[in-house]
């Protein structure tokens, strides 16, 4: 049992028997309800350090119509049961504690805050939500209720309650909300785009860039609406700002940019763009586009030696693996032997090799997610940079 509540139920024994309540004048009445408390705790204990929860639940439940003082005792109580994942037995203390008419305003805030942590342990996530916004409107634990409300409203995938709780908890908190309610706006966003709702869409997509401008989501969403409805030109706008946003994104821009400008017929400027970002910011999807489309436009010779060149200032996984895909086709004998088997290699390499990667806890994988599966942030997820990565 943890120590901090074996202290919590230990202490009303310590008060009633005179440890630290020595100069109190007790009436003979009072006398008498303290052994009745004392003995009733002890047997409460008892019970539960013998692992006989319930039992121990039913006297401990009984004490508080004896003494109101040991509301904390029950708190801690419903505490444990909730972190051993005994959650019924947790709600079925606190409910007892959120009725009873002689807990003070701020004793019943807390019954309420335990209790409704229970219901969302227990997926009760109605029950939660209602009991958190009964705690925010009472001006109790609103930071906190605010930010159990958002994980609510995420797993239920309420972007738009989610939108109003993000604002409230900035008025309280001053905390910077702005690029998460960006990604909830980018979220109604992308449910509009599959539902074919273009209006609706667009206009979520702007109220994210205007509520976050470096909203990179909004911007490629903006583009694939477009290239949804064969707007190349509109697309190609709402990629290339990508740029100004995060260029650590530019990767997921480029790709879609090519069947832009190639529905467009402007490839020529396509290339000269992915010069200027390659000078700029070098990364390995622009090289390997380029290479394609000098091996496109020119021959396998001059893609090549411009791969050569880029391996040499930037050495990479993608970019080695590029370079034996080109070279193979022209390698005879031994060559081509030692190529299939490098080939093999970094095929190997690459396949295992994770693409995305949470700033915030390390969590990596080939998808790339606007909130981190495994520590729920948003925004911290981002492509890999390096040897191995961009
Ligand atoms: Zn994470």
């Amino acid at each position: 049992m943890e120590l901090s509540l074996l202290f919590w139920l230990l202490l009303p024994i310590a008060a009633s028997s005179g440890w630290l309540a020595a100069k109190r004048s007790l009436s003979r009445q009072s006398e008498h309800n303290a052994r009745h408390l004392s003995s009733n705790y002890l047997q409460g204990l008892n019970y539960l350090l013998n692992e006989q929860p319930d039992k121990a639940i039913d006297i401990f439940i009984k004490l508080i119509d004896v003494d109101s003082e040991t509301v904390e005792t029950h708190l801690a109580l419903g505490v444990l049961f909730r972190r051993r994942g005994e959650v019924n037995r947790a709600i079925r203390i606190h409910q007892n504690l959120v009725v009873r008419s002689s807990l003070n305003p701020q004793q019943r805030a807390l019954a309420l805050l335990e209790l409704a942590q229970d219901y969302q342990r227990a997926g009760l996530l109605d029950r939660a939500e209602h009991l958190f916004l009964e705690l925010i409107e009472n001006g109790h634990y609103r930071n906190f209720s605010c930010h159990q409300l958002l994980d609510i409203y995420q797993q239920e995938h309420d972007w738009s309650k989610a939108v109003d709780v993000a604002l409230q908890l900035m008025d309280y908190s001053g905390e910077n909300m702005n690029p998460v309610i960006a990604q909830y706006y980018c979220e109604q966003a992308d449910q509009l785009r599959r539902q074919q709702q273009v209006e609706q869409a667009h206009k979520k997509i702007h109220q994210a860039l205007k509520i976050d401008p470096a909203c990179v989501r909004a911007s490629l969403l903006e583009g694939q609406l477009a290239l949804d409805n064969c707007q190349p030109l509109q697309a190609i706008h709402a990629f290339q700002r990508v740029e100004q946003q995060d260029a650590l994104f530019l990767s997921e821009a480029i790709e879609p940019l090519q069947h832009c400008y190639r529905e467009d017929g402007r490839m020529d400027e396509f290339a000269r763009y992915l010069q200027r970002i390659l000078q700029a910011y070098g990364g390995i999807t622009p090289m390997l586009v380029l290479a394609r489309l000098i091996h496109e436009q020119t021959d396998a010779s001059a893609a090549l030696q411009f791969v050569v060149r880029q391996l040499r200032e930037r050495p990479s996984l993608r970019g080695l693996d590029h370079f034996i895909d080109i070279s193979l086709p022209g390698a005879e004998g031994d060559a081509k032997e030692n190529l299939l088997l490098l080939k093999d290699i970094t095929s190997q390499l690459l396949k295992n090799r994770p693409i995305y990667k949470c700033r915030e806890c390390g969590f990596t994988g080939k998808t790339l997610y606007w909130q981190c599966p495994s520590c729920k942030l948003w925004n911290t997820v981002k492509p890999i940079q390096g040897i191995e990565g961009e």
